[in-house]
């Protein structure tokens, strides 16, 4: 360690870093360094590595010796750059120290401005700045945000104290206040902190400040919040955060100062129009916490918006010419949309980061296929540009027009506020995040209205369906971090007065009432009451285009896991290339069916069950039928029954007297078989091939129906259908030998009755570790695999998939699992025992067609992982088709 370099200078004309250095410097640093070497306006400043947080976790929370001497020589650095001094009583340095990590987290860690402040330097701040109140009132606002982040004083204990001061002064306004008051107020500030800090004073001394910031930055890494964000975003907690300590720029010195937020784009739709919010007179934090609603920065957005203050454009048109230069310079440097803060100091320009914008999928995906018409990237960049968890957002619902005119009509807008994240949602309403979590785990759908969000509402901003908050601007932490999440947000919805404790929120004396249902539209700002129509969402356009590009990127085929026609049908328009899983029994619960499905079941000879079979026949024929007609000549694998038998058990007596009327048997002798039936453990009982085993006339059926309905479709349409025959749960070679003979026979009895020839195969799933295990004797007997990671997954953790929800919980958040199982495959565990079936599997079988059905098949880390198998494809639910098509991709592109 002794070695290390832990702290990279930026700015100033020399940076250590640059944008490569991501991992190491955190994005901020990493950018701020890059922008510098650029040219462009950044305050100089050092960054403290990412690499050092890890350290300082590794030595129990402490420092490694050799930064202390690192962080001496660069904060002299700063202070030659910058042309002032720390501590100095005449022309003092002030810094912030930010958090940032490698991967963005809007708001999740802390951040300190203007330390170095004391009362020494704040004097020294009011001759510099000539401006005695803004110098008091930098210094109270520090001590207000260090005493909160590094002490652990709430910001209640010295609000408290500025309302009684301003109270006893007559004072309407933090405005009304003049220095000699802010000096005032800093005194009995420093009071409260000895009070709530054990006896300790507020440090004096700016190096004790700055090493207390650090701590607390780093300190911040470990905060719930934190550990929260980075659960639902996928970031490992080894990596760290940075810290970056910079030189100070006040945006609040008057009104020709000013802080802000941009984005080169779009966020929310994609549209190629710069886009942000500023607010006159305030200091970095203002418009992210939402504490007043910033203005639009163009003459056009505001004018879109209807807004009345005056954009930047207006107020200082030079700044406005020389950021657009800026944000222009950085999008064609980084090659995608940014995301970037600015302070304008005495009408000076200040870039504090640039970042590659967050945005909603439906931005994103306009964005990549414009910025590739653009010929800024590839058609390959275009796909990586829309990540494949971010597409479901696309495939949602959206509010009905015709529905929403009616509503509209009947005056049903509750309130308007900003589009702040496109999509909509139904749900009842909540005022508190606890609230929100509480009624998800229910199962209830609610909306989320508050007056602001912080960081501390993630939970509840999760767990809603959509957002909606009075106060704070597209930019405000709401709006990001929704977008982020792909919820449906509306903000600075002004009018609304929220009451939480009546439960109530009004807009010009209409009143709602906690649990009241409302419709939330983010794309245009409305808040319905009531109910809104939703229609399905538009797949041409943009959406084509990526998906075309996809497909070219990607060699693992999508197929679907789907047996209804209607499901199908879907899946087909999904881009679905086949069926990798028709699961029969489903197509046995329709209401008409499963009574002889039950008689079938009960039947105590073969002769009452082949009677039941007979009636099945030609129930089964036609569904395959409808299936072939579908998919045409691309392949269909059918599954033969595989079902627990306690899923179709006859549960009330109502039940039981239709079976008995169906089958003609006695409710006596039908329950008596019932109970014979009765198993203890269906999971691993008379299920999948065992029921084939047992009773060879219900697979015969299926595979007459199956062929036949072949046949038939190939008549009538003139296509030959691909049928693949799978059978389930199998353990062993000798089972698919067994069963693989009797569909062959079938076959060869039914198949002849074609003009056109049919190919078929015969082939087993592999979801036992049995089976994975013996893959090279199973492939001998098996024309194809195909991975049921569902069953795998149960039997190789010994977890019942139906009851694990119930504790996989405390897994997860014990970090035994770090993601469910059985939504993620466990790559180091049942990842294995694929890997060997699969190679076993091709060790006979070279070309073996290997796929996977389970969940996983849908998952796009899972499909990362079937990538790299070399699988023949993945099979998952229709809605997931394009996901799994945009998955394959990257996983293609990123190999
Ligand atoms: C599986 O086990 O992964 C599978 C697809 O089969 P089922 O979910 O029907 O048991
Ligand atoms: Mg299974």
């Amino acid at each position: 360690m002794a070695n290390t370099k832990w702290v990279y200078d930026f700015g100033g004309g020399a940076s250590d870093g640059d944008a490569s250095m991501k991992n190491l410097l955190g994005g901020k640093g990493a950018n701020l360094a890059e922008m510098a070497s650029l040219g462009l306006p950044v305050p100089p400043g050092f960054t403290i590595t990412t690499a050092l947080c890890t350290a300082y976790y590794d030595l129990g929370r402490k420092y490694p010796e050799e930064l202390d001497a690192q962080l001496e020589t660069s904060l002299k650095t700063l202070e030659a750059k910058a042309g002032k001094e720390f501590g100095s009583a005449t022309n003092p340095l002030l810094v912030s120290v930010r958090s940032g990590a490698r991967a963005s987290m809007p708001g999740m860690m802390d951040t300190v401005l203007n330390l170095g402040l004391n009362d020494t330097t704040a004097e020294g701040l009011a001759q510099l700045s000539g401006d005695r109140r803004f110098a008091y009132d930098s210094y109270r606002r520090f001590i207000q945000m260090y005493s909160n982040v590094v002490l652990n004083i709430t910001h209640d204990v010295f609000e408290d104290i500025l309302e009684d001061f301003k109270d006893l002064q007559g004072y309407e306004l933090d405005t009304d206040m003049q220095a000699e008051d802010w000096q005032e107020v800093i005194v009995k500030y420093k009071a409260a902190v000895v009070t709530h800090n054990n006896g300790k004073p507020f440090p004096e001394d700016p190096k004790d400040q700055l090493w207390g910031a650090i701590g607390a930055v780093f300190g911040s890494w470990m905060n719930d919040r934190a550990i929260f964000y980075r659960k639902h975003n996928d970031i490992p907690a080894s990596w760290g955060t940075a810290v970056n300590v910079q030189s100070m720029v006040f945006g609040n010195m008057g009104d020709t100062s000013a802080t802000g937020v941009a984005f080169t784009r779009d966020p929310g739709t994609g549209e190629n129009l710069f886009y942000g919010e500023y607010l006159i007179n305030a200091q970095g934090e203002d418009v992210v916490a939402g504490i007043r609603t910033p203005a639009p920065i163009s003459k056009a957005r505001a004018a879109e918006m209807g807004s009345d203050d005056a954009p930047l454009e207006v107020t200082m048109p030079d700044v406005y010419k020389q950021l657009t230069d800026v944000a222009d310079k950085l999008e064609k440097h980084y090659r995608d949309m940014q995301d970037i803060e600015f302070t304008v100091e005495e009408g000076k320009l200040y870039m504090l980061q640039t970042r590659n914008g967050k945005r909603t999928a439906q931005a994103a995906l306009a964005m990549a296929v414009e910025m590739c018409k653009e010929g800024l990237i590839t058609e390959n960049e275009a796909v990586l540009r829309l990540e494949p968890a971010q597409l479901d957002q696309l495939l949602h619902p959206m509010i009905d027009q015709d529905a929403k005119a009616a509503a509209t009509a009947e005056g049903r807008v509750f309130v308007k506020g900003l589009p702040a994240s496109p999509g909509a949602a139904i749900g009842k309403i909540v005022f508190d995040s606890d609230e929100a979590a509480d009624a998800a785990a229910k199962g209830e759908d609610v909306i989320l209205i508050r007056i602001e969000t912080s960081p501390e509402d993630i939970h509840g901003m999760h767990a809603s369906k959509a957002i909606v908050t009075a106060r704070g601007g597209m930019t405000s932490h709401a709006a990001v971090v929704a977008r982020g999440m792909g919820r449906p947000c509306v903000c600075g919805a002004g009018s609304l007065r929220i009451n939480k404790e009546l439960g109530e929120v009004s807009v010009a004396g209409e009143t709602l009432k906690r649990g009241d249902i409302v419709t939330v539209d983010g794309a245009t700002g409305e808040v319905f009451k009531g109910r809104v129509a939703m229609i399905e969402p538009d797949l041409s356009g943009d959406f084509a285009h990526i998906m075309e590009w996809a497909d070219k990127a990607r060699t693992l085929s999508v197929r679907t896991n789907a047996e209804t026609p209607a499901d199908v049908e879907v899946a087909k328009n999904f881009g679905a290339e086949g069926i990798g899983l028709c699961r029969t029994e489903h197509m046995f619960f329709d209401a008409d069916r499963i009574p002889v499905v039950r008689a079938m079941i009960l039947a105590s000879s073969e002769k009452g069950r082949k009677e039941a079979l007979e009636k099945l026949l030609p129930m089964q024929r036609s569904d395959f039928e409808a299936i072939f007609r579908i998919m045409g000549d691309k392949p269909c694998n059918i599954r033969l029954l595989d079902p627990p038998l306690h899923e179709f058990m006859p549960h009330s007596d109502e039940e039981m007297a239709d079976v008995a009327k169906g089958s003609g048997v006695s409710i006596e002798v039908l329950t008596h078989r019932a109970s014979e039936l009765h198993e203890s453990n269906p999971m691993l009982g008379h299920r999948g091939c065992r029921l084939g085993v047992t009773y060879p006339e219900i697979y015969e059926m299926q595979a007459r129906a199956i062929f036949e309905a072949a046949v038939n479709v190939a008549k009538e349409t003139g296509v030959a259908p691909v049928p693949e025959v799978m059978i389930p749960l199998v353990a062993t070679k000798a089972e698919v030998a067994l069963m693989k003979a009797r569909i062959v026979k079938m076959a060869e009895a039914v198949l002849p009755k074609s003009d056109i020839k049919i190919d078929y195969l015969v082939g087993t799933m592999i979801e036992l570790p049995r089976a994975a295990l013996r893959a090279a004797d199973i492939a001998q007997e098996a024309e194809f695999f195909s991975f049921g990671t569902n069953d795998l997954t149960q039997t190789t953790l010994g977890i019942s998939r139906d009851d694990a929800a119930r504790f996989l919980g405390d897994y997860e958040k014990q970090g035994i699992y770090e993601k469910d199982p059985f939504v993620t495959l466990d790559i180091e565990g049942v990842g294995e025992l694929v890997q060997m079936g699969t190679e076993r599997g091709r060790s006979v079988k070279p070309d073996l067609k290997i796929g996977i059905c389970g969940e996983h098949g849908g998952d796009p880390a899972s499909i990362a992982f079937c990538h790299k198998l070399g699988m023949s494809y993945v099979s998952c639910s229709p809605y997931r088709v394009p996901v799994a098509r945009l998955a394959a991709a990257h996983a293609a592109l990123k190999a």
